[in-house]
């Protein structure tokens, strides 16, 4: 049976902590969520009638620093998934080595099937519920699946306006209006970027023959697709939730930008002819991203998947029982915790940049991010190569020994 990706993210604790020889307390420790906040969220619809929505927010650890992790919008958000997601945040700001812990929230809620005003009216509430979990010093949530800049701003908006004072500071990922930082609506792919070409130069693979397959078009896929063919890549397939398309001579990343903005989706590109999204999974191709949902990649498909190397854009797309097939198949999965941390990395920038009230310039931000991805790159191939495990595990043990170390340090309150 497939995991969860709670169960997911535990067996991965668990095997680094057995690898590491990690103290049983202190894995005990980060075994457990620190605190797990539910709240009901009621509005009013449009249509005069009171709804209430299921809403989470999630502190995995803190001992780092203050807690930081996305907020997600989509109907199948699950306490467990909010807490799977929230671990794999304080090992991702570890590995990342910026100062912060894991966290993570959502809302059982599909964002499509609200106006613009019900979905203001629903951040709005839910930011307040949860509002004596967050602020600068304490937690600071940022866009995930389901939610973008705008939703972002209305977070900092209601905050603010309880506080009696702006506080940009609460929340990343913000529209630069209201200090957001340049460079972070990209950061997250660009991060995939560097990593792709880390990667692909380690293995000694031409960037220019090199055919990326990517699953989703949402905030990190669409500029993934950009930045993967800037950097030469041929992207062959991209998919979202209604399908895909495929050129084995590459798309054109203007040309589907076009038409998703036109129509809502990559369906039907005229550059390529359609695929479903299992096809793109499975599709002939070098380098495979997966930037929608978890659980995608699972032992019901990992063998037929072509690509010989991963490279996770989205949180948890690969279970461990396809971990282990792809792995015994030769297939080199670069993990979330490190691939994906280009948008938790800007974030961090973001919020040091509300703090002091003075902003950067965008190539100072690329070339920052650019420095910490390639060392969390070279960090955790050391510990890969060191101990001849799989990518994940050596980031894992990376993040887990950072966070254990600062544990530790800090000693068991009272
Ligand atoms: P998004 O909502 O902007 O886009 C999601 C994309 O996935 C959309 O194109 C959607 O159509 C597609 N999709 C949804 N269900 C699908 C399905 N069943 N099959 C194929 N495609 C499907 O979300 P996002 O912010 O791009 O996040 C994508 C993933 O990346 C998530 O796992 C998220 O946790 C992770 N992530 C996001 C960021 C960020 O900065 N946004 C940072 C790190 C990790």
């Amino acid at each position: 049976m497939t995991s969860s990706a709670w169960e997911s993210a535990l067996s991965q604790l668990d095997e680094a902590s057995r690898i590491m020889n990690l103290d049983p307390g202190v894995h005990d420790v980060l075994r457990n969520p620190k605190r797990s906040l539910t709240v009901a969220v009621p509005i009013k619809l449009d249509s005069g009638l009171v709804k209430v929505f299921t809403g989470y927010r999630v502190h995995h650890n803190t001992t780092r620093g203050p807690s930081k992790g996305g907020i997600r919008y989509h109907p199948a958000v699950t306490l467990d998934e909010v807490k799977a997601l929230a671990m794999w945040m304080t090992w991702k700001c570890a590995i990342a080595g910026i100062p912060y812990g894991g966290a993570k929230g959502g809302v059982v809620v599909d964002p499509k099937a609200l106006s613009r005003d019900e979905l203001e009216r629903l951040t709005r509430r839910y930011a307040a519920e949860i509002g004596p979990l967050i602020g600068p010093e304490r937690d600071v949530p940022a866009p995930d699946l389901g939610t973008d800049e705008q939703i972002m701003g209305w977070i900092m908006d209601t905050y603010s306006m309880i506080a009696g004072h702006s506080v940009p500071g609460v929340v990343t990922g913000k529209p630069l209006s209201i200090g957001g930082s340049l460079g972070r609506g990209e950061a997250t792919s660009r991060g995939v970027m560097y990593i792709t070409e880390a990667t692909l130069k380690h293995r000694g693979a031409k960037v220019d023959e090199t055919r990326v397959a990517i699953q989703g078009y949402g905030k990190v896929g669409a500029p993934a697709v950009r930045l993967l063919t800037e950097l030469g890549c041929i992207v062959v397939a991209v998919s979202d939730v209604n399908g895909g398309v495929y050129n084995p001579r590459g798309l054109s990343p203007t040309g589907l930008e076009a038409h998703r903005d036109d129509t809502g989706t990559v369906v039907g590109f005229e550059g390529g002819e359609s695929i479903t999204n299992e096809e793109l999974l499975e599709i002939p191709c070098d380098v495979l991203v997966p930037a929608a949902l978890e659980g995608q990649i699972t032992e019901n498909n990992a063998e037929r998947v072509k690509a010989e190397v991963i490279i996770e854009g989205a949180n948890g797309p690969t279970t461990p029982e396809a971990d282990a097939i792809l792995e015994d198949r030769g297939v080199l999965v670069v993990p979330d915790i490190l691939a994906n941390s280009g948008g938790v990395t800007v974030s961090y920038f973001e919020w040091v940049q509300d703090l002091q009230a003075y902003f950067w310039d965008e190539d100072e931000v690329n070339m920052k991010l650019r420095r910490i991805m390639e060392r969390a790159y070279v960090d955790v191939l050391d510990i890969a190569e060191e101990r001849k495990i799989p990518t994940r595990m050596a980031a894992t043990i990376l993040g887990v020994s950072r966070v254990a170390e600062a544990h530790v340090t800090r000693g068991l309150f009272p």
